[in-house]
Protein backbone atom coordinates (compact mmCIF):
# COMPACT_ATOMS: atom_id res chain seq x y z
CA UNK A 1 0.00 0.00 0.00
CA UNK A 2 1.47 3.19 -0.71
CA UNK A 3 1.82 6.38 1.38
CA UNK A 4 2.07 9.86 1.03
CA UNK A 5 6.09 9.11 1.48
CA UNK A 6 6.22 6.22 -0.98
CA UNK A 7 5.44 2.64 0.42
CA UNK A 8 4.61 2.08 3.96
CA UNK A 9 7.58 2.88 6.48
CA UNK A 10 9.42 -0.42 7.65
CA UNK A 11 8.46 0.66 11.19
CA UNK A 12 4.23 0.50 10.09
CA UNK A 13 4.99 -2.34 8.11
CA UNK A 14 6.47 -4.34 11.06
CA UNK A 15 3.88 -3.30 13.74
CA UNK A 16 1.15 -4.72 11.78
CA UNK A 17 3.17 -7.78 10.75
CA UNK A 18 3.30 -8.56 14.36
CA UNK A 19 -0.20 -7.58 15.01
CA UNK A 20 -1.27 -10.43 12.59
CA UNK A 21 0.83 -12.83 13.88
CA UNK A 22 -0.50 -12.69 17.54
CA UNK A 23 -3.77 -12.24 16.36
CA UNK A 24 -3.37 -15.12 14.77
CA UNK A 25 -3.72 -17.89 17.70
CA UNK A 26 -4.91 -15.63 20.15
CA UNK A 27 -5.66 -19.32 22.61
CA UNK A 28 -1.63 -19.64 22.40
CA UNK A 29 -0.77 -16.25 22.95
CA UNK A 30 -3.42 -15.54 25.73
CA UNK A 31 -1.82 -18.65 27.72
CA UNK A 32 1.45 -17.42 27.29
CA UNK A 33 0.75 -13.88 28.15
CA UNK A 34 -0.75 -15.17 31.60
CA UNK A 35 1.82 -17.46 32.47
CA UNK A 36 4.24 -14.58 32.01
CA UNK A 37 2.35 -12.23 34.17
CA UNK A 38 2.22 -15.06 36.86
CA UNK A 39 5.80 -15.60 36.79
CA UNK A 40 6.46 -12.20 37.16
CA UNK A 41 4.91 -12.16 39.96
CA UNK A 42 4.92 -15.43 41.53
CA UNK A 43 4.90 -15.95 45.39
CA UNK A 44 3.17 -12.00 45.85
CA UNK A 45 1.01 -11.67 48.50
CA UNK A 46 -2.36 -11.27 46.66
CA UNK A 47 -1.37 -14.51 44.28
CA UNK A 48 -0.22 -16.55 47.27
CA UNK A 49 -3.74 -16.22 49.00
CA UNK A 50 -5.45 -18.00 46.42
CA UNK A 51 -2.85 -20.05 44.55
CA UNK A 52 -0.67 -21.09 47.36
CA UNK A 53 2.80 -22.09 47.28
CA UNK A 54 2.49 -23.43 44.23
CA UNK A 55 5.92 -23.15 41.46
CA UNK A 56 4.10 -21.48 38.76
CA UNK A 57 7.61 -22.15 36.73
CA UNK A 58 7.08 -25.54 36.60
CA UNK A 59 3.45 -25.86 35.41
CA UNK A 60 2.79 -27.08 32.15
CA UNK A 61 0.81 -23.23 30.37
CA UNK A 62 -2.58 -24.74 30.14
CA UNK A 63 -2.62 -26.15 33.42
CA UNK A 64 -1.15 -23.19 34.63
CA UNK A 65 -3.69 -21.34 33.64
CA UNK A 66 -6.75 -24.10 34.07
CA UNK A 67 -5.73 -23.72 37.97
CA UNK A 68 -5.63 -19.87 37.64
CA UNK A 69 -9.42 -19.31 36.87
CA UNK A 70 -10.36 -21.87 39.10
CA UNK A 71 -8.72 -20.57 42.28
CA UNK A 72 -8.22 -16.96 41.76
CA UNK A 73 -11.67 -15.32 42.70
CA UNK A 74 -13.36 -12.41 40.15
CA UNK A 75 -12.74 -9.12 42.26
CA UNK A 76 -13.75 -5.38 41.79
CA UNK A 77 -11.54 -2.87 42.43
CA UNK A 78 -13.40 -2.79 46.28
CA UNK A 79 -11.91 -6.23 46.53
CA UNK A 80 -8.02 -4.47 45.70
CA UNK A 81 -8.30 -1.56 47.47
CA UNK A 82 -6.84 -2.19 50.66
CA UNK A 83 -3.81 -3.56 48.64
CA UNK A 84 -3.37 -0.70 46.72
CA UNK A 85 -4.01 1.77 49.65
CA UNK A 86 -1.10 -0.44 51.27
CA UNK A 87 0.97 0.53 48.34
CA UNK A 88 -0.04 4.42 48.01
CA UNK A 89 1.19 4.70 51.68
CA UNK A 90 4.27 3.28 51.28
CA UNK A 91 4.03 -0.59 51.85
CA UNK A 92 7.23 -1.72 49.54
CA UNK A 93 6.98 -5.62 50.26
CA UNK A 94 5.53 -7.39 47.01
CA UNK A 95 1.87 -7.22 47.23
CA UNK A 96 0.27 -7.35 43.91
CA UNK A 97 4.12 -7.29 42.19
CA UNK A 98 7.49 -8.87 42.52
CA UNK A 99 8.78 -4.88 41.16
CA UNK A 100 7.82 -2.61 42.89
CA UNK A 101 5.03 -0.13 42.03
CA UNK A 102 6.34 3.57 41.89
CA UNK A 103 3.87 5.45 40.34
CA UNK A 104 0.02 4.95 40.55
CA UNK A 105 -2.60 5.79 37.75
CA UNK A 106 -5.96 7.94 38.50
CA UNK A 107 -8.84 6.87 37.10
CA UNK A 108 -11.59 9.43 35.57
CA UNK A 109 -13.10 8.68 38.05
CA UNK A 110 -15.54 10.43 36.60
CA UNK A 111 -18.39 7.95 35.46
CA UNK A 112 -18.44 6.55 39.02
CA UNK A 113 -18.12 10.01 41.12
CA UNK A 114 -14.49 8.51 42.73
CA UNK A 115 -11.54 8.66 41.74
CA UNK A 116 -9.44 5.10 42.31
CA UNK A 117 -6.02 4.39 42.09
CA UNK A 118 -4.56 1.79 39.73
CA UNK A 119 -1.15 0.65 39.44
CA UNK A 120 1.15 1.97 36.68
CA UNK A 121 4.52 0.53 35.34
CA UNK A 122 7.01 1.18 32.55
CA UNK A 123 4.86 -1.72 30.59
CA UNK A 124 1.77 0.53 31.07
CA UNK A 125 3.41 3.48 28.79
CA UNK A 126 4.88 0.94 26.48
CA UNK A 127 1.32 -1.01 25.67
CA UNK A 128 -0.03 2.58 25.38
CA UNK A 129 3.09 3.44 22.92
CA UNK A 130 2.44 0.13 20.85
CA UNK A 131 -1.09 0.92 20.63
CA UNK A 132 -0.71 4.39 18.92
CA UNK A 133 2.19 3.18 16.44
CA UNK A 134 -0.22 0.37 15.68
CA UNK A 135 -3.64 2.25 15.44
CA UNK A 136 -1.20 4.85 13.17
CA UNK A 137 0.51 2.02 10.58
CA UNK A 138 -3.57 0.82 10.09
CA UNK A 139 -4.62 4.66 10.09
CA UNK A 140 -2.02 5.96 7.09
CA UNK A 141 -2.79 2.93 4.39
CA UNK A 142 -6.59 5.04 4.47
CA UNK A 143 -5.25 7.98 5.02
CA UNK A 144 -1.58 8.51 4.24
CA UNK A 145 0.36 11.66 6.10
CA UNK A 146 3.18 13.46 5.24
CA UNK A 147 6.21 12.33 7.45
CA UNK A 148 7.81 15.38 9.16
CA UNK A 149 3.98 17.49 9.68
CA UNK A 150 2.33 18.59 12.69
CA UNK A 151 -0.57 16.78 14.74
CA UNK A 152 -2.84 19.22 16.19
CA UNK A 153 -2.99 17.63 20.06
CA UNK A 154 -5.75 19.68 22.52
CA UNK A 155 -3.93 17.15 25.10
CA UNK A 156 -3.27 17.95 29.09
CA UNK A 157 -1.41 17.13 32.00
CA UNK A 158 -3.19 16.75 35.65
CA UNK A 159 -0.83 17.65 38.30
CA UNK A 160 0.73 14.58 39.74
CA UNK A 161 1.20 14.63 43.01
CA UNK A 162 3.30 12.19 45.75
CA UNK A 163 0.69 10.02 48.07
CA UNK A 164 1.27 9.31 51.82
CA UNK A 165 3.91 6.63 50.83
CA UNK A 166 6.01 9.05 48.35
CA UNK A 167 4.50 7.43 45.37
CA UNK A 168 4.27 9.80 42.47
CA UNK A 169 0.30 9.86 41.36
CA UNK A 170 -1.85 10.95 38.85
CA UNK A 171 -3.48 10.42 35.53
CA UNK A 172 -2.45 7.55 33.47
CA UNK A 173 -2.75 10.23 30.39
CA UNK A 174 -0.56 12.41 32.37
CA UNK A 175 2.19 9.51 33.48
CA UNK A 176 1.95 8.34 29.28
CA UNK A 177 2.70 12.67 28.19
CA UNK A 178 5.64 12.64 30.96
CA UNK A 179 7.19 9.37 29.59
CA UNK A 180 9.95 8.50 27.33
CA UNK A 181 7.53 6.66 25.07
CA UNK A 182 5.30 9.84 24.24
CA UNK A 183 8.77 11.37 22.70
CA UNK A 184 9.58 8.06 21.11
CA UNK A 185 6.07 8.66 19.63
CA UNK A 186 7.16 11.12 17.90
CA UNK A 187 9.72 10.40 16.53
CA UNK A 188 8.43 7.18 15.26
CA UNK A 189 5.21 7.90 14.08
CA UNK A 190 7.23 11.01 12.57
CA UNK A 191 4.31 13.54 13.73
CA UNK A 192 4.61 16.37 16.26
CA UNK A 193 2.56 17.89 18.10
CA UNK A 194 2.02 21.87 17.92
CA UNK A 195 2.46 22.51 21.13
CA UNK A 196 5.41 22.03 23.57
CA UNK A 197 5.43 20.15 26.58
CA UNK A 198 5.00 23.53 28.48
CA UNK A 199 1.81 23.89 27.66
CA UNK A 200 0.61 20.02 27.94
CA UNK A 201 1.26 20.46 31.74
CA UNK A 202 0.55 23.46 32.34
CA UNK A 203 -1.75 22.73 34.51
CA UNK A 204 -4.58 25.04 33.46
CA UNK A 205 -6.52 23.95 31.51
CA UNK A 206 -8.15 27.10 29.59
CA UNK A 207 -4.41 28.37 29.34
CA UNK A 208 -3.54 25.46 27.65
CA UNK A 209 -6.69 25.23 25.23
CA UNK A 210 -6.12 29.14 24.32
CA UNK A 211 -1.86 28.58 23.05
CA UNK A 212 -2.64 24.58 21.49
CA UNK A 213 -5.41 26.73 19.31
CA UNK A 214 -2.89 29.36 19.04
CA UNK A 215 0.04 27.02 17.88
CA UNK A 216 -2.37 24.55 15.75
CA UNK A 217 -3.09 27.83 13.58
CA UNK A 218 0.42 28.80 13.77
CA UNK A 219 1.35 25.73 12.17
CA UNK A 220 -2.12 25.62 10.77
CA UNK A 221 -0.60 24.57 6.93
CA UNK A 222 1.46 21.88 8.74
CA UNK A 223 -1.19 20.07 10.22
CA UNK A 224 -2.15 16.37 9.45
CA UNK A 225 -4.80 15.91 11.99
CA UNK A 226 -6.15 16.95 14.88
CA UNK A 227 -6.71 14.60 18.12
CA UNK A 228 -7.69 14.33 21.76
CA UNK A 229 -7.84 11.41 23.71
CA UNK A 230 -11.75 12.10 24.24
CA UNK A 231 -14.00 13.72 21.47
CA UNK A 232 -15.08 15.66 24.19
CA UNK A 233 -12.02 17.97 24.79
CA UNK A 234 -12.19 18.67 20.78
CA UNK A 235 -15.33 19.73 20.72
CA UNK A 236 -14.50 22.02 24.25
CA UNK A 237 -11.53 23.53 22.21
CA UNK A 238 -13.63 24.86 19.50
CA UNK A 239 -16.70 25.66 21.52
CA UNK A 240 -13.95 28.09 23.36
CA UNK A 241 -12.65 29.19 19.81
CA UNK A 242 -15.98 30.64 19.05
CA UNK A 243 -15.50 33.24 21.92
CA UNK A 244 -11.27 33.90 21.42
CA UNK A 245 -10.69 33.40 17.57
CA UNK A 246 -9.99 37.48 17.49
CA UNK A 247 -8.05 37.40 20.43
CA UNK A 248 -5.94 34.56 18.65
CA UNK A 249 -6.10 36.33 15.40
CA UNK A 250 -4.73 39.52 17.59
CA UNK A 251 -1.37 37.60 18.89
CA UNK A 252 -0.36 36.09 15.48
CA UNK A 253 -0.70 39.53 13.92
CA UNK A 254 1.43 41.36 16.88
CA UNK A 255 3.71 38.17 17.12
CA UNK A 256 2.67 38.47 21.45
CA UNK A 257 1.45 36.36 23.65
CA UNK A 258 -2.66 37.46 24.78
CA UNK A 259 -1.93 38.45 28.84
CA UNK A 260 -4.65 35.99 29.34
CA UNK A 261 -1.78 33.29 29.31
CA UNK A 262 0.13 34.43 33.12
CA UNK A 263 1.77 31.08 33.27
CA UNK A 264 5.51 32.17 32.65
CA UNK A 265 6.90 29.35 31.36
CA UNK A 266 3.95 29.11 28.73
CA UNK A 267 4.16 32.32 27.66
CA UNK A 268 8.02 31.59 27.12
CA UNK A 269 7.48 28.20 25.53
CA UNK A 270 4.56 30.02 23.36
CA UNK A 271 6.83 33.05 22.76
CA UNK A 272 9.45 31.41 20.98
CA UNK A 273 7.56 30.07 18.71
CA UNK A 274 5.36 32.68 17.06
CA UNK A 275 6.49 35.70 15.13
CA UNK A 276 4.18 38.77 13.85
CA UNK A 277 2.67 37.25 10.63
CA UNK A 278 -0.30 40.19 9.73
CA UNK A 279 -0.89 37.90 6.51
CA UNK A 280 -2.15 34.68 8.49
CA UNK A 281 -3.87 37.16 10.94
CA UNK A 282 -5.72 38.41 7.92
CA UNK A 283 -6.96 35.03 6.41
CA UNK A 284 -8.12 33.48 9.81
CA UNK A 285 -10.27 36.80 10.63
CA UNK A 286 -11.72 36.45 6.65
CA UNK A 287 -12.09 32.91 7.09
CA UNK A 288 -13.97 33.20 11.13
CA UNK A 289 -16.24 36.24 9.59
CA UNK A 290 -17.36 33.26 7.13
CA UNK A 291 -17.26 30.20 9.00
CA UNK A 292 -19.54 32.73 12.06
CA UNK A 293 -22.11 33.12 9.06
CA UNK A 294 -22.48 29.55 8.84
CA UNK A 295 -22.86 28.72 12.69
CA UNK A 296 -18.86 27.53 12.42
CA UNK A 297 -19.78 24.67 10.58
CA UNK A 298 -16.34 23.16 8.60
CA UNK A 299 -14.14 25.18 10.77
CA UNK A 300 -11.69 22.77 11.03
CA UNK A 301 -11.58 22.22 6.87
CA UNK A 302 -11.49 25.69 6.49
CA UNK A 303 -8.85 26.51 8.71
CA UNK A 304 -6.35 23.35 8.31
CA UNK A 305 -6.44 22.97 4.99
CA UNK A 306 -4.21 20.26 4.70
CA UNK A 307 -5.50 18.19 7.32
CA UNK A 308 -6.50 14.43 6.43
CA UNK A 309 -9.08 13.41 9.44
CA UNK A 310 -9.66 14.16 12.97
CA UNK A 311 -8.97 10.99 15.74
CA UNK A 312 -10.83 10.58 18.82
CA UNK A 313 -12.38 8.59 21.02
CA UNK A 314 -16.09 9.05 20.16
CA UNK A 315 -17.94 5.95 21.42
CA UNK A 316 -19.63 4.81 24.48
CA UNK A 317 -20.23 8.67 26.92
CA UNK A 318 -18.57 10.75 24.01
CA UNK A 319 -21.19 9.65 21.37
CA UNK A 320 -23.21 12.96 22.79
CA UNK A 321 -20.59 14.84 21.12
CA UNK A 322 -20.49 13.78 17.96
CA UNK A 323 -23.06 15.43 16.16
CA UNK A 324 -21.24 18.69 17.14
CA UNK A 325 -17.59 17.37 16.17
CA UNK A 326 -19.10 16.15 12.63
CA UNK A 327 -20.20 19.71 11.96
CA UNK A 328 -16.82 21.09 12.44
CA UNK A 329 -14.94 18.55 11.00
CA UNK A 330 -17.70 19.16 7.72
CA UNK A 331 -16.62 16.82 4.90
CA UNK A 332 -13.30 15.44 6.89
CA UNK A 333 -13.39 12.03 7.86
CA UNK A 334 -13.62 11.32 11.60
CA UNK A 335 -11.60 8.19 12.65
CA UNK A 336 -12.65 6.63 15.98
CA UNK A 337 -10.06 6.27 18.63
CA UNK A 338 -8.95 3.03 20.22
CA UNK A 339 -10.27 1.21 23.52
CA UNK A 340 -8.76 1.30 26.72
CA UNK A 341 -8.42 2.18 30.14
CA UNK A 342 -6.19 3.17 33.25
CA UNK A 343 -6.14 -0.54 34.00
CA UNK A 344 -5.03 -1.93 30.79
CA UNK A 345 -5.38 -0.87 26.94
CA UNK A 346 -7.51 -3.39 25.03
CA UNK A 347 -8.46 -3.02 21.46
CA UNK A 348 -7.21 -0.91 18.74
CA UNK A 349 -9.67 0.47 15.92
CA UNK A 350 -7.78 -1.34 12.38
CA UNK A 351 -10.62 -0.14 10.20
CA UNK A 352 -10.35 3.21 10.27
CA UNK A 353 -12.41 4.25 7.29
CA UNK A 354 -15.26 2.98 9.33
CA UNK A 355 -17.98 5.70 10.49
CA UNK A 356 -17.40 6.14 14.63
CA UNK A 357 -20.92 4.65 14.74
CA UNK A 358 -19.95 1.24 13.65
CA UNK A 359 -16.49 0.82 15.37
CA UNK A 360 -15.17 -2.29 16.60
CA UNK A 361 -11.60 -2.77 18.60
CA UNK A 362 -9.66 -5.68 17.72
CA UNK A 363 -8.09 -7.16 20.98
CA UNK A 364 -4.51 -7.18 21.52
CA UNK A 365 -3.47 -10.61 22.84
CA UNK A 366 -0.82 -9.69 24.36
CA UNK A 367 -1.42 -6.49 26.52
CA UNK A 368 -3.34 -8.20 28.98
CA UNK A 369 -4.86 -11.78 30.05
CA UNK A 370 -8.53 -11.47 28.87
CA UNK A 371 -11.54 -13.30 30.40
CA UNK A 372 -15.29 -12.26 29.21
CA UNK A 373 -18.12 -13.00 31.57
CA UNK A 374 -20.89 -14.02 29.01
CA UNK A 375 -24.42 -11.30 29.46
CA UNK A 376 -28.16 -12.14 28.91
CA UNK A 377 -30.81 -9.57 28.95
CA UNK A 378 -32.74 -9.99 32.07
CA UNK A 379 -36.44 -11.04 32.23
CA UNK A 380 -37.33 -7.38 32.17
CA UNK A 381 -40.00 -8.30 35.10
CA UNK A 382 -36.98 -9.63 37.37
CA UNK A 383 -35.62 -7.16 39.83
CA UNK A 384 -33.39 -9.99 41.90
CA UNK A 385 -30.65 -8.94 39.81
CA UNK A 386 -28.55 -5.69 40.82
CA UNK A 387 -28.74 -4.45 36.65
CA UNK A 388 -29.99 -5.63 33.43
CA UNK A 389 -28.27 -8.65 33.12
CA UNK A 390 -27.78 -12.83 33.87
CA UNK A 391 -24.46 -13.60 33.84
CA UNK A 392 -22.64 -16.92 33.36
CA UNK A 393 -19.02 -18.45 33.74
CA UNK A 394 -15.90 -15.97 32.35
CA UNK A 395 -14.68 -17.40 28.92
CA UNK A 396 -11.63 -16.96 27.68
CA UNK A 397 -10.73 -14.95 24.58
CA UNK A 398 -10.88 -18.04 21.92
CA UNK A 399 -13.63 -18.63 23.06
CA UNK A 400 -16.52 -15.78 22.55
CA UNK A 401 -18.99 -15.90 20.44
CA UNK A 402 -20.15 -13.19 17.44
CA UNK A 403 -23.31 -11.29 18.61
CA UNK A 404 -22.97 -12.10 22.48
CA UNK A 405 -22.49 -9.76 24.71
CA UNK A 406 -19.87 -9.78 27.33
CA UNK A 407 -18.26 -7.81 30.97
CA UNK A 408 -14.50 -7.81 30.11
CA UNK A 409 -12.67 -9.17 32.94
CA UNK A 410 -8.80 -8.06 33.00
CA UNK A 411 -5.29 -9.94 34.58
CA UNK A 412 -2.63 -7.54 34.14
CA UNK A 413 1.24 -6.72 33.94
CA UNK A 414 0.67 -4.03 36.60
CA UNK A 415 -0.99 -6.47 39.63
CA UNK A 416 -4.62 -6.62 38.96
CA UNK A 417 -5.81 -10.24 38.74
CA UNK A 418 -9.41 -11.20 37.54
CA UNK A 419 -10.47 -7.53 37.49
CA UNK A 420 -13.78 -6.82 36.58
CA UNK A 421 -13.26 -3.53 34.36
CA UNK A 422 -17.18 -2.92 34.49
CA UNK A 423 -17.70 -2.09 30.66
CA UNK A 424 -20.12 -4.19 28.68
CA UNK A 425 -18.76 -5.17 25.14
CA UNK A 426 -20.54 -7.09 22.06
CA UNK A 427 -18.14 -9.53 19.41
CA UNK A 428 -18.97 -7.98 16.47
CA UNK A 429 -16.61 -10.26 14.35
CA UNK A 430 -12.91 -11.25 14.08
CA UNK A 431 -10.04 -10.16 13.17
CA UNK A 432 -7.79 -13.72 12.33
CA UNK A 433 -8.53 -15.31 15.64
CA UNK A 434 -9.13 -12.21 17.92
CA UNK A 435 -12.09 -10.79 18.56
CA UNK A 436 -13.29 -7.14 17.54
CA UNK A 437 -15.22 -5.52 20.00
CA UNK A 438 -18.04 -3.39 20.28
CA UNK A 439 -18.29 -0.82 23.02
CA UNK A 440 -21.91 -1.18 24.70
CA UNK A 441 -21.61 0.76 27.90
CA UNK A 442 -20.70 1.12 31.10
CA UNK A 443 -22.31 -1.94 33.11
CA UNK A 444 -23.09 0.16 36.08
CA UNK A 445 -26.81 1.22 36.38
CA UNK A 446 -27.14 5.03 36.38
CA UNK A 447 -30.79 5.37 36.45
CA UNK A 448 -32.77 3.36 39.24
CA UNK A 449 -35.50 4.26 41.78
CA UNK A 450 -36.98 0.94 42.74
CA UNK A 451 -37.40 -1.80 39.70
CA UNK A 452 -36.29 0.10 36.84
CA UNK A 453 -32.80 -0.09 35.67
CA UNK A 454 -31.50 2.34 33.18
CA UNK A 455 -27.82 2.28 32.02
CA UNK A 456 -25.83 5.22 30.80
CA UNK A 457 -26.51 3.96 27.23
CA UNK A 458 -30.03 3.69 27.58
CA UNK A 459 -30.52 7.68 29.26
CA UNK A 460 -28.08 8.88 25.62
CA UNK A 461 -30.70 6.75 23.26
CA UNK A 462 -33.99 8.71 25.22
CA UNK A 463 -31.89 12.07 25.36
CA UNK A 464 -30.95 11.55 21.83
CA UNK A 465 -34.31 11.42 20.65
CA UNK A 466 -35.50 13.89 22.83
CA UNK A 467 -33.17 16.51 21.72
CA UNK A 468 -34.07 15.51 18.15
CA UNK A 469 -37.54 17.76 18.79
CA UNK A 470 -34.76 20.90 19.49
CA UNK A 471 -34.02 20.65 15.56
CA UNK A 472 -37.25 22.88 15.39
CA UNK A 473 -35.80 25.59 16.66
CA UNK A 474 -32.66 26.93 16.85
CA UNK A 475 -31.15 25.80 19.95
CA UNK A 476 -28.86 22.71 20.04
CA UNK A 477 -27.75 20.54 23.31
CA UNK A 478 -24.46 21.46 25.00
CA UNK A 479 -24.40 18.64 27.24
CA UNK A 480 -26.38 16.82 30.12
CA UNK A 481 -26.71 14.56 33.13
CA UNK A 482 -29.42 13.02 35.64
CA UNK A 483 -30.30 12.10 39.17
CA UNK A 484 -32.28 9.51 40.27
CA UNK A 485 -34.33 11.52 43.16
CA UNK A 486 -35.42 9.76 45.47
CA UNK A 487 -35.96 12.19 48.68
CA UNK A 488 -39.89 13.39 46.91
CA UNK A 489 -42.15 10.49 46.86
CA UNK A 490 -42.34 9.02 44.40
CA UNK A 491 -38.86 9.01 43.36
CA UNK A 492 -38.21 10.25 40.31
CA UNK A 493 -35.63 10.71 37.40
CA UNK A 494 -34.10 14.83 36.69
CA UNK A 495 -32.51 15.23 33.54
CA UNK A 496 -30.20 18.28 33.59
CA UNK A 497 -29.97 19.88 29.69
CA UNK A 498 -27.32 23.20 29.02
CA UNK A 499 -28.57 24.43 25.73
CA UNK A 500 -27.41 27.00 23.65
CA UNK A 501 -29.66 29.14 21.47
CA UNK A 502 -33.18 29.75 22.35
CA UNK A 503 -35.95 27.18 22.43
CA UNK A 504 -39.38 27.90 23.47
CA UNK A 505 -41.34 26.35 26.42
CA UNK A 506 -43.91 24.29 24.65
CA UNK A 507 -41.24 22.58 22.53
CA UNK A 508 -38.75 22.26 25.88
CA UNK A 509 -41.91 20.40 27.10
CA UNK A 510 -42.69 18.35 24.54
CA UNK A 511 -38.77 17.23 24.69
CA UNK A 512 -39.41 16.41 28.67
CA UNK A 513 -42.76 13.91 27.46
CA UNK A 514 -40.63 12.72 25.07
CA UNK A 515 -37.77 11.57 26.79
CA UNK A 516 -40.09 10.29 30.00
CA UNK A 517 -42.68 8.02 26.91
CA UNK A 518 -39.27 6.67 25.20
CA UNK A 519 -37.59 4.70 28.16
CA UNK A 520 -37.75 1.56 27.05
CA UNK A 521 -37.10 -0.48 30.27
CA UNK A 522 -40.55 -2.39 31.41
CA UNK A 523 -39.44 -1.63 35.13
CA UNK A 524 -39.59 2.00 34.40
CA UNK A 525 -42.64 1.99 32.49
CA UNK A 526 -44.17 -0.32 34.63
CA UNK A 527 -43.80 2.20 37.71
CA UNK A 528 -44.61 5.36 35.92
CA UNK A 529 -48.17 3.94 34.70
CA UNK A 530 -48.60 2.93 38.43
CA UNK A 531 -46.95 5.97 39.72
CA UNK A 532 -44.56 4.66 41.59
CA UNK A 533 -42.34 7.09 39.75
CA UNK A 534 -43.16 10.34 39.43
CA UNK A 535 -43.59 12.29 35.49
CA UNK A 536 -39.53 12.89 34.69
CA UNK A 537 -38.46 16.18 35.48
CA UNK A 538 -36.36 18.32 33.01
CA UNK A 539 -34.17 20.85 34.18
CA UNK A 540 -32.87 23.70 31.42
CA UNK A 541 -29.57 25.17 33.31
CA UNK A 542 -27.71 28.51 32.31
CA UNK A 543 -25.12 28.58 29.88
CA UNK A 544 -21.51 27.44 31.23
CA UNK A 545 -22.82 25.49 33.80
CA UNK A 546 -20.96 22.34 32.34
CA UNK A 547 -18.17 23.87 32.44
CA UNK A 548 -18.24 24.60 36.58
CA UNK A 549 -18.97 21.34 36.55
CA UNK A 550 -15.37 20.39 34.66
CA UNK A 551 -13.96 22.89 37.12
CA UNK A 552 -15.07 21.55 39.98
CA UNK A 553 -13.78 17.79 38.60
CA UNK A 554 -10.14 19.45 37.81
CA UNK A 555 -9.77 21.43 41.00
CA UNK A 556 -10.36 17.49 42.34
CA UNK A 557 -7.19 16.21 40.04
CA UNK A 558 -8.84 15.13 36.93
CA UNK A 559 -7.49 15.56 33.81
CA UNK A 560 -9.05 17.45 30.79
CA UNK A 561 -7.43 14.55 28.57
CA UNK A 562 -9.84 12.01 30.21
CA UNK A 563 -12.48 14.21 31.41
CA UNK A 564 -15.88 12.23 31.00
CA UNK A 565 -19.38 14.47 31.66
CA UNK A 566 -20.95 12.08 34.48
CA UNK A 567 -24.07 11.10 33.35
CA UNK A 568 -25.81 10.70 36.73
CA UNK A 569 -24.88 11.84 39.77
CA UNK A 570 -25.66 11.70 43.29
CA UNK A 571 -22.67 14.11 44.49
CA UNK A 572 -23.84 17.15 46.20
CA UNK A 573 -21.16 19.48 45.22
CA UNK A 574 -22.89 18.70 41.78
CA UNK A 575 -25.96 18.56 42.43
CA UNK A 576 -25.88 22.35 44.10
CA UNK A 577 -24.17 23.69 41.00
CA UNK A 578 -26.94 21.68 39.02
CA UNK A 579 -29.69 22.99 40.82
CA UNK A 580 -28.58 26.82 41.52
CA UNK A 581 -28.24 27.04 37.79
CA UNK A 582 -31.48 25.40 37.07
CA UNK A 583 -33.73 28.53 35.18
CA UNK A 584 -36.67 26.05 33.93
CA UNK A 585 -38.28 23.06 34.81
CA UNK A 586 -40.44 20.92 33.24
CA UNK A 587 -42.75 18.04 34.50
CA UNK A 588 -43.57 15.33 31.85
CA UNK A 589 -47.59 14.63 31.18
CA UNK A 590 -46.36 11.83 29.45
CA UNK A 591 -48.23 9.22 31.68
CA UNK A 592 -51.04 11.64 32.25
P1 LIG B 1 -10.51 5.97 32.53
O1 LIG B 1 -11.24 5.87 33.82
O2 LIG B 1 -10.22 7.37 32.18
O3 LIG B 1 -9.39 5.04 32.45
O4 LIG B 1 -11.57 5.52 31.43
C1 LIG B 1 -11.68 4.21 30.98
C2 LIG B 1 -13.08 3.97 30.52
O5 LIG B 1 -13.40 4.83 29.43
C3 LIG B 1 -13.26 2.57 29.96
O6 LIG B 1 -13.43 1.60 30.95
C4 LIG B 1 -14.48 2.78 29.09
O7 LIG B 1 -15.65 2.74 29.85
C5 LIG B 1 -14.27 4.17 28.53
N1 LIG B 1 -13.59 4.09 27.21
C6 LIG B 1 -12.29 4.04 26.93
N2 LIG B 1 -12.06 3.92 25.62
C7 LIG B 1 -13.27 3.89 25.03
C8 LIG B 1 -13.73 3.77 23.70
N3 LIG B 1 -12.90 3.72 22.64
N4 LIG B 1 -15.05 3.75 23.49
C9 LIG B 1 -15.93 3.85 24.52
N5 LIG B 1 -15.56 3.97 25.79
C10 LIG B 1 -14.25 3.99 26.06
Amino acid sequence: MESAAGAESNGEHEIIGWFEDVSENTGYVQTQTLCRILELNSGVEYLKKWLGDINVQEMEASALESLYTSLVPLASHADLETYIQRIADGDTSPILTNQPITTLSLSSGTTEGRQKYVPFTRHSSQTTLQIFQLAAAYRSRVYPITPGRRILEFIYSSKQFKTKGGLIAGTATTHYFASEEFKIKQEKTKSFTCSPEEVISSGDYKQSTYCHLLLGLHFHDEVEFITSTFAYSIVQAFRAFEELWRNICSDIREGIVSSRISLPKVRKAVSDIISPNPGLASWIEASCKELEDKDWFGLIPKLWPNAKYVYSIMTGSMQPYLKKLRHYAGDLPLVSADYGSTESWIGANIDPSSPPENVTFAVIPTFSYFEFIPLYRHNQNCSSSIDDFIEDEPVPLSQVKIGQEYEIVLTTFTGLYRYRLGDVVEVAGFHKGTPKLNFICRRKLILTVNIDKNTEKDLQSVVEVGSQLLGKTKAELVDFTSHADLVKQPGHYIIYWEIKGEADDKVLSECCNEMDACFVDQGYIVSRKTHSIGPLELCIVERGTFKKILDHFIGKGAALSQFKTPRCTADEVLLRILNVCTIKRFHSTAYG
